[in-house]
């Protein structure tokens, strides 16, 4: 029999996508994507759009105090947090109104950067972990795996951040190596390619475009997977588990670069949403 399903939008997550006339903001949950430094601020900014536009009630961008100014030029609807160090974040992580974390994109790598991500994981918060977080643990997977361990946690890595989180998986199918990779890690894993697939800790794998028929080529550009880590995290605020999370984003991101085709660039994704959520009902 087959051991996994295709990923596909079920009629629940289509209701858990609906906003109902007596919620308010505060019902839809608050998004914190972690920005990198002065001139690295991009890929955060697309991360907090998606967030926003999958209907997060609140985003909120932590960021550096060198970088503080390019992006409240830039921003309107999300707000702006002056992060500079792991004590800032600890204070954020005191708010138990901020429900869900996306930190990677453009953080930067190193010693801070996995500090942070000790923080998140210890404080037991929804995160998305992506880019600059995988890279940073490439020599140490081990002390990442300790960290996300039986959290709500998804990880989102492309074949080359895999590929050095998990070298002895990387010439297996993409399939077979997602769901190991999720057993070994202890949480929910998107690997990233023309087929996603997603697997969590328990053996559970969903494949989207296993077939071919849902080819979204035109996603392969700059910025694009920043976008999927915001989805991811704006679903993650609004109460979604993880693994729905990973799957619900994966779909509609894919539907946005399918729907955009030739000329996509990472800022259309998330301003595709609203004509994707009118079709669906
Ligand atoms: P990243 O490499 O982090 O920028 O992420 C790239 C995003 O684009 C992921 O969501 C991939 O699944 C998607 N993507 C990249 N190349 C393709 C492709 N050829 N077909 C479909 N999706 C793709
Ligand atoms: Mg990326």
């Amino acid at each position: 029999a087959q051991n996994w399903h295709e990923i596909t939008l079920t009629a629940e997550r289509v209701e858990a996508l609906r906003k109902r006339a007596d919620q308010h903001k505060y019902d839809h949950g608050h998004a914190v994507v972690l920005s990198g430094g002065a001139g690295r601020t991009g890929a955060a900014r697309l991360a907090g759009r998606a967030a926003l536009r999958i209907g997060t009630g609140l985003v909120t961008l932590g960021v550096p105090g060198s970088a503080q100014m390019e992006v409240a030029c830039q921003e309107t609807a999300i707000m702006l947090r002056r992060v500079d160090d792991p004590l800032a974040l600890e204070s954020l992580l005191a708010d138990d109104r901020l429900n869900a974390f996306c930190i990677g994109p453009g953080f930067g790598v190193g010693e801070r950067c996995r500090a942070c991500v000790a923080l998140i994981c210890g404080a037991n918060r929804s995160v998305v972990l992506d880019a600059d977080v995988l890279t940073s643990f490439s020599d140490d997977p081990e002390a990442l795996f300790a960290l996300v361990w039986n959290r709500p946690v998804v990880m989102t890595p492309h074949k080359g951040e895999f590929r050095r989180l998990f070298p002895d998986l990387a010439g297996a199918d993409p399939r077979v190596a997602c769901r190991k990779a999720a057993m070994r890690a202890g949480c929910t894993i998107l690997l990233k390619g023309s087929e996603t697939s997603v697997a969590d800790a328990d053996g559970g794998l969903g494949v989207h475009n296993p077939d071919g028929k849902r080819a979204a080529p035109y996603l392969a550009t700059a910025g694009s997977g920043d976008v999927l880590a915001g989805m991811i995290c704006g679903l993650l605020a609004r109460g979604f588990v993880p693994v729905a999370a990973a799957e619900t984003a994966a779909w509609l991101h894919a539907e946005a670069g399918r729907r955009i085709g030739a000329g996509l660039i990472a800022e259309d994704l998330p301003e595709a949403l609203p004509a994707i959520f009118a079709e669906i009902g």
